[in-house]
């Protein structure tokens, strides 16, 4: 008789993704245990303390879930969500976008024409069903081919605003859908930077409005002072972590799982690495095992290709897990930092929390011919950067204040930036070889430093304590399913698009292997930064299946169309 450990579900791996999804389960009733490999869950939702008293944030900092059914699903407010929500209204606060000669003014055309694209000037506005029809709506079943009646966001534009509607709608870029509707051009550059940072690239063919809207789901919660959780994205992770507790699942960490067990062509359990800090190695599960963990170790390694056919194989090793990554630096400064004088005149307005944190945007946005430079760096010389310093595109993230102890409010001894992100090359498409970029970092923070400082004074030696830089090597090494470092993970064309993606086999997370799932940035759609969109989705094909009978709480999305033959997601 076997003594192995039983769940109804396992999942593999402790990030935003495999926790939320952990937090569904445990609320529907079944008993889940997540396996996470390092000391601690929350993938790239984590804080690391470079000194004793600093805690920084090394990768996810911007709120990517505005809409998410999650948070009341979830009652994530119970677990202590906390999100200070001080709104303002965006057509009359002072604003600006940084150009190479100072601030320029933002038109009221452009705030109309952004604010028309979000659903913002519906009568009622219906931003949140367009946010969920784009982004948390499970792709249709694979024998429903998609046009544009059915697509979700063409449904509510039509329902809405009849005026947007049109067939390039969902043809086109980004920069056709802001060149119809808005009007400066430093505008649109910033917001195609701003999509391309987040996944869907301002200039990419068919996903205009998913590129639109992964913008409007960081400038929505925006238009409130302080929009990050308070505790950053590890205080959002952290409540989703304590509503699968409170529900009962159980997190092993120091965990690695090496194999998924698989009999009769049916995932029926894990193997743990020797070294796990676990009794038992193997763990086995009675309804499903869900890989929460990147594509290719899922398929490749933990699956192995004996029991997946070739064609499959091949599939999943073309899928590029490798975009552009970030290169991400926080400085640790004598004296806070200061805007140039070009940019003094905004000064107050941009200065947030009792150390006057800058709130510096993105720069330099004068126009799309740098948005292209820098794409053409990064995307396709893939080496060190050729752009000079006073053109690379960069964005600081939003200056916060999250709780009263934390160090970017109240350090004593010196500041504490925000963190400074940049778009690189990734390393494995670097040219001169992956670890190329660690031996170039001396010269890329100096790069990184001139640049920042075309907007700001202290960033000199005098003034700099430490520059904490991570690489896009460094960020892979801290975590290796931090891949990509955009909502993509993977490319992201026509052939790509939301039923097809990453390839069709994995289109609606279910896999080749019967009882094992896939919910993981680098597959799927909408992809990993939409966060808590891959739990709810997948949610809908647990419950087709007959794994996850949820209770009243579970409503499914409006758009969704169940496949035939299977348990609909929908309540009657
Ligand atoms: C530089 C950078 C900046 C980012 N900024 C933001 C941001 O501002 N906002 C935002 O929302 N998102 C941001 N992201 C994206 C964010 O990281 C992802 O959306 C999110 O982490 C995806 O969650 P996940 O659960 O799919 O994967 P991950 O976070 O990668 O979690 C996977 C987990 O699985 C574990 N694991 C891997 N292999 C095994 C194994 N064999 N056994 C057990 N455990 C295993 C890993 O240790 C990890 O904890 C950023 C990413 C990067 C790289």
């Amino acid at each position: 008789m076997s003594k192995d450990e039983r769940f109804d579900v396992i999942i593999i791996g402790g990030g935003p993704n495999g926790m939320t999804t952990a937090a569904y389960l445990a609320k529907s009733g079944l008993s889940v245990c997540v396996l996470e490999e390092r000391t601690e869950c929350g993938g790239a939702c984590e804080t690391v303390e470079p000194i004793p008293g600093v805690r920084i944030y090394p990768h996810a900092m911007l709120m990517y879930a505005s809409a998410a059914p999650g948070f009341d699903q979830l009652e994530l407010h119970k677990y202590g969500f906390r999100m200070e929500w001080d709104p303002q209204d965006p057509l009359t606060q002072p604003t600006g976008l940084a150009c190479s000669d100072g601030w320029r003014e933002i038109t009221d055309k452009d705030k109309m024409g952004w604010a028309k694209i979000g659903g913002m000037l519906g009568q009622p506005a219906f931003t949140k069903d367009l946010l969920r029809a784009t982004f948390w709506c499970p792709p249709h079943p694979p024998e429903v081919e998609v046009t544009d009646e059915n697509t979700p966001y063409m449904q509510v534009y039509k329902q809405n605003q009849p005026d947007m509607w049109t067939h390039e709608l969902r043809e086109g870029t980004m920069f056709d859908l802001m060149d119809e509707h808005l009007e400066t051009e430093h505008f649109k550059t910033a917001m195609a930077f701003a999509a391309w940072a987040s996944g869907a690239a301002g200039h990419w063919e068919g996903v205009a409005v998913p590129a639109a809207l992964c913008v409007h789901l960081l400038t929505l919660p925006s238009t409130g002072k302080n929009s990050i959780p308070r505790g950053g994205l590890h205080g959002y992770f952290h409540s989703i972590l304590r509503a699968a507790v409170h529900k009962g699942a159980v997190l092993r960490t120091c965990c690695p799982v090496e194999e998924i067990l698989i009999e009769d062509g049916r995932a029926v359990g894990v193997r743990l690495r020797d070294d796990a800090a676990s009794g038992g190695k193997t763990i086995r599960a009675n309804k499903a095992v869900i890989a929460a963990v990147d594509v290719h170790q899922a398929f490749l390694d933990l699956v192995g290709p004996r029991h997946l056919d070739p064609g499959f194989i091949r599939k999943v090793k073309d899928i590029s897990l490798k975009n552009q990554t970030l290169y991400v630096s926080v400085f640790h400064t004598k004296k806070q930092l200061t805007f140039k004088p070009k940019f003094a005149e905004l000064a107050d307005a941009k200065a947030v929390g009792p150390n006057r944190q800058l709130g510096l945007g993105i720069f330099p946005c004068d126009s799309r011919e740098i948005y292209y430079e820098n794409v053409a760096d990064v995307d396709g010389r893939k080496g060190q950067p050729t752009v000079p310093p006073e053109r690379l595109l960069w964005f600081q993230t939003p200056p916060q204040s999250f709780d009263p102890t934390d160090c970017q409010s109240n350090y004593p001894r010196g500041y504490i930036s925000n963190a400074f992100e940049a778009a690189v090359t990734s390393p494995d498409y670097h040219k001169e070889g992956e670890d190329a970029l660690d031996g170039y970092k001396a010269e890329m923070d100096a790069y990184m430093r001139a640049a920042y400082s075309n907007m700001v004074d202290g960033l000199d030696d005098d003034n700099v304590i430490h520059h904490w830089s991570a690489t896009g090597r460094d960020i892979e090494f801290r975590n290796t399913g931090l891949i990509g470092g955009t909502w993509c993970g993977s490319r992201h064309d026509e052939d790509q698009s939301w039923t097809n993606r990453p390839i069709p086999e994995l289109a609606r997370y279910r896999t080749p292997i019967e009882g094992l799932y896939h919910a993981h940035q680098t597959s799927g759609h909408p992809g990993g930064l939409c966060l808590m969109a891959i739990p709810y989705n997948l949610m809908h094909i647990l419950i087709e299946d007959g794994v996850a009978e949820p209770g009243e709480w579970w409503y499914a999305s409006p758009w969704y169309i169940p496949q035939e033959g299977k348990i609909s997601a929908k309540r009657d």
